[in-house]
């Protein structure tokens, strides 16, 4: 476990195009990965569909590898799946095996260039009969970036994002071992990581996918009728038709082929440690998707209804922010007794801007997304249950909107404890000077937001609610204690009552 003791931002991960996410307020995703093997099959469009179910993890750019043994074929671009592939594009990609990838960035720069799946290919080399050429997705975040770079004297610059680190360990490994396959050097380079990584990779004639050893990202495994899927997420499994097996093992290994799927550990015993996010469970996964053998749905149900337990208040109404804070105002609504309705109306065609947006553009932002059902809420005591707040910008100008559309007054009720502390496995917070609750308390947020109370979600309470006690959690940014070293210190450890409000 550690705690960072003192400030120094220089090796935080790029958090210059922070944003807000389509969902108000809420922290930004980081990526969805895919993968397929089917035998016999052209898999181009299977890895279109699950991308598509996979497209909230990631808004920026879509891509895809695929191999018909012959070679690994990249097709990548900035913006939506559906504007990165068409027909045309899809049948030019002619395969068995395939992996995808959805982006959102949280070290490199929104770019091309940094659009996945990365292409690689190594070095002409009289001792191999033929160049390896492969294909990475990823999904987290690497805590030790720059250390790896370091080490293997890459000039500053040269890589422009973790995932362009890792491939350019593999590669420098199959380069200087010529009776190597991609297998063996991942086995080795894997282990030399830190921090954050669900992995989906292919060659010419295998699929892999590696979760790391604390597993905090999702990655589960499926099975197709004459072939096995891999995904972030259990919809992008259901969108092809594949059953759910089981999720990966945090340390696993997952190598596809011809003789089906076989588990390798390249990680010691003792460096396991789940900790799978549990904001994967507040917000980040889709609610039909299952996660620790929970449909998040019914989990964000229950988050709601130990809300209501731990912070009651008279009201005439409860309304969730679309779309995220929508199950657990349900919850709350039905264990407090309150009639639950819809108070905001969402803009369902707001797509991800490439802007950066200041301030006063994520304010504006709010009313671009959601407006205000004045019938429904003009004269009520409103109960509003959001899933987060991050830097409170957003929330404010909603509290704003909810009030000059008549609201007589508004209580926030949000599903998770204070969010204090930034996250370095793969989601995009900023840095802690930008976080609401890392610098004023409970009170003064409640007056910055203009909201007649405010209440948090305690952390057991929100354990509880993902019916998966003790599996193993990630909760840094709630508490300040990360699982692994993280390249940032911070001023002064948590205080004792941060922890429980
Ligand atoms: S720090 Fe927070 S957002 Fe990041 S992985 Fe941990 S629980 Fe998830």
């Amino acid at each position: 476990m550690n705690r960072p003791a003192e400030l120094d931002v220089s090796g935080c991960a790029d958090t210059s195009e922070m944003g807000e996410d389509a969902d108000v307020g809420s922290p930004r995703e980081a990526c969805g990965v895919f993968g397929v093997y089917s035998p016999g099959n052209q898999v181009a469009h299977m890895t279109f569909d699950g991308l598509y179910a996979l497209q909230h993890r990631g808004q920026e750019s879509a891509g895809m590898a695929v191999s018909d043994a012959g070679g690994v074929v990249v097709v990548k671009d900035m913006g939506l799946v559906a504007n990165v592939f068409n027909e045309y594009k899809l049948a030019g990609l002619q395969g068995f095996l395939s992996i995808g990838h959805t982006r959102y960035s949280t070290t490199g720069s929104s770019s091309w260039h940094n659009a996945q799946p990365v292409y690689r290919v190594t070095a002409p080399n009289p001792e191999r009969d033929a160049p390896v050429e492969f294909a990475l997705g990823h999904n987290g975040n690497l805590t030790n970036t720059e250390a790896l770079a370091a080490a293997a004297g890459m000039l500053p610059g040269t890589a422009t994002s973790d995932s362009d680190v890792i491939t350019e360990l593999l590669v420098r490994h199959l380069d200087s071992h010529p009776k190597s396959d991609l297998l063996t050097a991942l086995i080795q380079v894997l282990p030399e990581l830190e921090g954050a990584f669900s992995l989906v990779l292919c060659d010419a004639e295998r699929l892999y996918a590696v979760r790391d050893p604390h597993g905090f990202r999702p990655l589960g495994l499926g099975r197709l009728d004459g072939g096995w899927v891999v995904a972030s997420e259990t919809p992008a499994l259901d969108i092809v038709g594949a059953h759910f097996v089981r999720e990966l093992d945090p340390g696993e290994l997952l190598v596809v082929d011809a003789d089906g799927p076989q588990t390798l550990r390249p990680w010691p015993a003792s460096a396991i440690d789940p900790k799978l996010c549990l904001f994967e469970f507040v917000y980040l996964a889709r609610p039909d998707s299952r996660l620790y053998g929970q449909e998040l749905h019914g989990a964000r149900l229950r988050m709601g209804e130990l809300l209501a337990g731990q912070a009651p208040v008279d009201a005439d109404m409860v309304m969730g922010v679309p779309d995220s804070g929508l199950p657990a105002a349900e919850g709350y609504a039905r264990a407090s007794g309150i009639r639950y309705g819809h108070g905001l109306v969402k803009n369902r065609y707001i797509g991800r801007t490439f802007i950066v947006p200041d301030q006063a553009q994520r304010a504006h932002g709010v009313r671009r997304k959601l407006n205000p059902l004045r019938s429904a809420i003009a004269g009520k005591k409103l109960i509003v249950v959001d899933d987060s707040i991050v830097r409170g910008t957003t929330t404010r100008a909603m509290v704003k909107m909810l009030r000059e559309a008549g609201a007589a007054e508004v209580h926030l009720r949000i599903s998770s404890p204070p969010y204090r502390w930034p996250c370095f496995y793969g989601l995009d917070t900023g840095t802690r000077s930008e976080l609401i609750a890392a610098n004023l308390t409970v009170a003064e947020i409640e007056e910055y937001l203009g909201a007649d109370s405010l209440a948090y979600l305690r952390l057991e309470a929100l354990e509880e609610a993902t019916g998966a006690v003790g599996a193993g959690f990630c909760d840094a940014c709630l508490t300040g204690v990360y699982p692994t070293a993280v390249p940032v210190k911070f001023a002064g450890a948590p205080k004792a009552d941060e922890l429980l409000v």
